[in-house]
């Protein structure tokens, strides 16, 4: 098989790379697409879109391959790999960096950390920039710095006809404002322009563990330390067992226990203070908060989360912590069967919640909390389906508190309407509109979809005449 203009690698179901090369981190998804076209740059992007187009094959774009719902890769049609795409170029003088679209966040903060600088960026090293920048981009440094698209400055965009744009304030500004959070649906970003901060390079960071029997009084004490928390405090609280990393004890190793892990992106000696009484709350039984180089404190979670085993997530963003949901997520938090499976909350506010909402497409920038529940297990084991229904028992536990959901933690058994629920109303329809003027026919529907405003309007029809 041939592409007209592509220079790339073709991969197909007879090549001996192909089993890898359709393999995505979440190992549940196994899907066979017809063709992998493995991009070697932009051009090879256009080529790989304008194929699709002519021979009308189903769509999937794969940047770092990494979203939980597999939408990186197809049945039976054509995958637009960028993971051939991972260059990064940074400007320590603008503080600014570019990004190829297949890049990892691993590679930013690699490049970024050498010049002191980095960007909000997601948790794990592993994950790829371009979906999770596309959905929003929530991470330790988002409370000071913001979402990773109130970083985002410019983007080279190819579109549903193969024409290439810049995107910016100032170029096609109504694409530039969807891309940011509108997730995949307007086109392949083939690199990415980044706003930078001063970051560390060392920051105080580090995850404190306690039994899991003290969830209940943790939560609430943690609920009290972030609700007046300096925007430099970045907190994640994870509920499952303690992972077998090498700074953890033997002895601790697959305990349930309650963790916060933090990391104070702002002047050590302020961090040492602020960071001073959740170290001091009740009875650790390991606090390995430190002085950490950011680069490391920013894959120090990546072997909890392998690629190839299997993942299911429900997720909600959550108001502040009332009594009442302390008392649901310590009954539920800890009922899974897997030793894998856990459950985290991101503490959001700060710098997230103080943009305004019409600037960007992200849905809701003033929830308090966001929550996955995330069920994982490896290949052959039996957790799977005893803990994919405790996912969906505890998110329907949280119902009553639910406040909208991040697009990028959406799993692909969702409701259809839960796309809509990630944006409210009035951003989605704004989104279609754009959707409409840049891709018509929905050519890039195998993602979190919004429908173009005249497939809407013809479904209401439809409905209506029905
Ligand atoms: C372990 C783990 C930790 C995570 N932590 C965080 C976190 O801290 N913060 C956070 O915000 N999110 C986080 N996420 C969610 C993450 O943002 C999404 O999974 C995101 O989709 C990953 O991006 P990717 O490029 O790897 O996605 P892929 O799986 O490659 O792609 C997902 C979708 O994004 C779109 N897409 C990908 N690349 C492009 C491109 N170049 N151009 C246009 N569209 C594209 C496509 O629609 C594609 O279907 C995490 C996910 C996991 C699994």
């Amino acid at each position: 098989m041939e592409i007209n203009g592509f220079r790339g690698q073709l991969i197909t179901a007879d090549h001996a790379d192909y089993n890898d090369a359709r393999a995505i981190w979440n190992g549940a998804i196994d899907r066979h697409p017809r063709l992998i076209a493995r991009c070697s740059g932009a051009a090879d992007v256009a080529a790989a879109v304008r194929f699709a187009r002519d021979y009308g094959l189903e769509l999937a774009v794969r940047g770092g391959g990494h979203n939980v719902a597999g939408t990186a890769v197809c049945d039976d049609g054509i995958v637009i790999d960028l993971s051939g795409m991972r260059s990064v170029w940074v400007d320590p003088a603008s503080r600014t960096a570019r990004v190829e679209g297949g890049a990892l966040w691993g590679d930013v903060d690699h490049e970024a950390q050498v010049h002191g600088l980095a960007t909000t960026g997601g948790i794990v090293s592993h994950t790829g920039v371009a979906g999770l920048t596309l959905g929003g981009g929530i991470g330790w440094l988002m409370r000071k710095h913001g979402l990773t698209v109130d970083n985002l400055l410019a983007a080279q965009i190819v579109t549903a006809e193969g024409e290439m744009l810049q995107v910016s304030e100032d170029e096609h500004p109504d694409l530039f404002w969807a891309l940011r959070g509108g997730g995949g649906n307007f086109g392949v970003v083939t690199s990415f322009d980044f706003r930078l901060h001063p970051v560390g390079p060392d920051v105080l960071a580090g995850p404190i563990l306690w039994d899991a029997a003290d969830t209940d009084k943790v939560l609430r004490f943690y609920r009290d330390f972030v609700s007046d928390a300096p925007d430099e405090l970045g907190t994640v609280v994870r509920f499952g067992t303690a992972p077998p990393l090498p700074a953890i004890p033997e002895d601790l190793h697959w305990r349930p226990v309650v963790i916060v892990a933090s990391c104070y992106a702002g002047p050590m000696e302020e961090a040492v203070r602020v960071l001073g009484p959740l170290r001091a709350f009740g009875s650790p039984l390991l606090d390995l908060v430190a002085r950490t180089p950011y680069v490391g404190h920013q894959s120090s979670l990546d072997s909890t989360v392998r690629h190839g085993w299997n993942y299911y997530w429900k997720s909600t963003y959550l108001p502040e912590f009332s009594d009442d949901l302390v008392d649901v997520i310590t009954e539920n938090a800890f009922a899974c069967s897997s030793p894998r499976s856990y459950a985290v909350v991101f503490h959001l506010g700060g710098a997230v919640s103080r943009v305004s909402r019409a600037d960007t497409a992200f849905g809701n920038r003033q929830a308090s909390h966001a929550i996955t529940l995330d069920a994982v297990w490896q290949p052959g084991e039996v957790h799977g389906d005893q803990d994919v229904r405790w996912a969906k028992g505890f998110f329907a536990s949280l119902d009553r508190f639910r406040d909208g959901v991040y697009v990028n933690f959406l799993g692909d058994d969702e409701e259809p309407d839960r796309v809509r629920e990630s944006y409210g109303d009035e951003v989605y329809d704004r989104l279609a509109a754009v959707k409409a003027k840049y891709d018509s026919d929905n050519v890039f529907h195998h993602n979190q979809n919004i429908g173009p405003r005249e497939m809407k309007a013809r479904t209401e029809s439809t409905r209506s005449s029905g």
